[in-house]
């Protein structure tokens, strides 16, 4: 007994398995009329054109397909302003992540984080055998410590990762600033999953760089979490690399015909992001308005909220909003923020309402 334990990778037997949300999530699962606001997800269906090429391609679920996603790459290509072969298609920005990761970082390499930031990395990393270096974010904003980042490179530091917009701050980071990073000798992943929602993305900046691997996403502005795609853009050279270790048919047949559909219509996504933005400002500018809460600013489809009423906790608030049918993700404590938070995601005109009505009878009641 307890033999087998010798075959496995001690880092990653030490590793976590991460945990896409908590208790709450489960309850929803029996009923179907709480407000999603703990995923950041988008709230509006996929595009009409979506519908129908999956209607469609359904009837083909028997074939293999094209593993290399010539017509997806095309696709992406033309949305994003770069040529084809700059681009490689995963299973959700998340494969494309551990690809990145798998990729690069040897046992013990080093890859320097800023908390907060996404929970997901760490976690992959330490999978891969890389050491996380955390180089916390300046209070009170949660700023990038540039500074800080640059003094932490070290022989053994392989990549640094921003993500921009930032979750859980919902902040980006300055294009002066992103460069300063690139001029570092490693390479700088830029996790741009929020990047429809940001006024400046820094996607283009892989037109000056070689070091730097941008990842985005069809989950988030386009509303196909579910489906799973994602994509990276990078030199051609990172991006054969890459191919070497992405599995054959890594998304599937549906999910590209659904991915094309959804590229191709414009006006859709020009809704979603006016929509989105009108539904952010609307939430930070009456939540900070609500007495014991901080809304910061957000370039994303979420709001992190500061609790600064004293012995409110980030738990209160999301048992309290639960119970009157809102999920929103509690943030306490958690990766590197200092006090009480809660997340809040930016949904339809008329759940955001029934959000901060919610908040405001709950901080009344303290
Ligand atoms: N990056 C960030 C910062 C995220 O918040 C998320 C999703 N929560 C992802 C990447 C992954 O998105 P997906 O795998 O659905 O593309």
């Amino acid at each position: 007994m307890g033999y087998i334990k010798k075959f496995f990778k001690p880092y990653i037997d030490e590793a976590q398995v991460y945990s896409p949300g908590g208790v709450l999530r489960l309850l929803y699962q029996q009923r179907q009329d709480w407000i999603r606001m703990m995923s950041n997800e988008s709230p509006f269906e996929p595009s009409p054109r979506v519908l129908e090429a999956v209607e469609e391609a359904i009837h083909k679920a028997g074939w293999y397909y094209d593993s290399d996603f010539v017509e997806l790459r095309e696709a992406i290509a033309n949305y994003i302003g770069f040529e084809a072969e700059r681009i490689l298609v995963g299973n959700g920005s998340t494969e494309i992540l551990d690809m990145i990761f798998r990729g690069f970082i040897n046992p013990g390499d080093e890859v320097i984080l800023s908390d907060p930031t996404y929970p997901l990395y760490p976690i992959r990393i330490e999978v891969a055998g890389g050491k996380n270096v955390i180089v916390p974010k300046i209070l009170p904003e949660y700023y990038w410590d540039i500074k800080g980042i640059i003094k932490s490179i070290t022989p053994r530091t392989k990549i640094i990762i921003i993500d921009s917009p930032n979750n859980p701050v919902g902040n980006t980071i300055a294009e002066e600033d992103l460069k300063k990073l690139l001029e570092q000798n490693v390479l700088v992943v830029l996790d741009e999953a929020y990047g429809e929602f940001a006024d400046k993305p820094l996607t283009h900046l892989a037109k000056k760089y070689e070091n730097i691997i941008v990842t985005r996403t069809l989950s988030k502005a386009f509303g196909l979490a579910a489906l799973r795609i994602g994509y990276t853009i990078a030199t051609p050279e990172i991006i054969n690399y890459l191919t070497k270790i992405k599995i054959p048919f890594n998304v599937n047949y549906i999910a590209v015909q659904a991915a094309i559909a959804a590229l191709s219509d414009k006006e859709y996504l020009k809704r979603v992001k006016n929509d989105i933005a009108r539904g952010r400002e609307y939430l930070h500018k009456e939540i900070s308005a609500i007495d014991g809460l901080e809304a910061f600013p957000s370039q994303a489809n979420f709001v992190l909220v500061k609790i600064t009423k004293p012995g409110v906790t980030g738990t209160d608030i999301e048992w309290k909003l639960a119970d009157k049918l809102v999920l929103t993700r509690k943030y306490t404590g958690k990766a590197g923020l200092i006090g009480e938070y809660t997340r809040i995601t930016v949904r339809s005109m008329d759940e955001n309402r029934r959000c901060v009505e919610a908040l405001r009878k709950i901080m009344r009641e303290y």
